[in-house]
């Protein structure tokens, strides 16, 4: 089984609108945000993903000079786990 990890938020991220200049991955304290290393939006730029491990703190959406980013707090923490996903 493995280990249940807390999740307080999520983003949606436009990734057309992304030129990849890696910003928003040395905002993200929590490092839950990674580079796709071979795929590319339609302009030819690689953009982030999310991970597990949200907390909604913003610091994506604020670093971000293309405005990539909506985010959204949970009203309550929710836990992830490998097997069932996020409850
Ligand atoms: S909201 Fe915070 S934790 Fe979530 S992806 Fe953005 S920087 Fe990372
Ligand atoms: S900061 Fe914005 S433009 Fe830069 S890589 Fe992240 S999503 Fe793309």
């Amino acid at each position: 089984m493995s280990k249940p990890q807390q999740v307080r938020g999520t983003v949606v991220i436009d990734v057309e609108a992304c030129k990849g200049c890696d910003l928003c991955i040395e905002a993200c304290k929590p490092e839950v945000l990674a580079m796709t290393t071979a795929e590319t939006n339609t302009r030819g730029y690689r953009f982030p993903q999310l991970l597990v491990g949200c907390t909604g703190c913003r610091a994506c959406a604020d670093v971000c000079p293309d405005f990539c980013f909506s985010v959204f707090r949970f009203d309550e923490p929710k836990t992830w786990t490998a097997e069932s996903g996020l409850q």
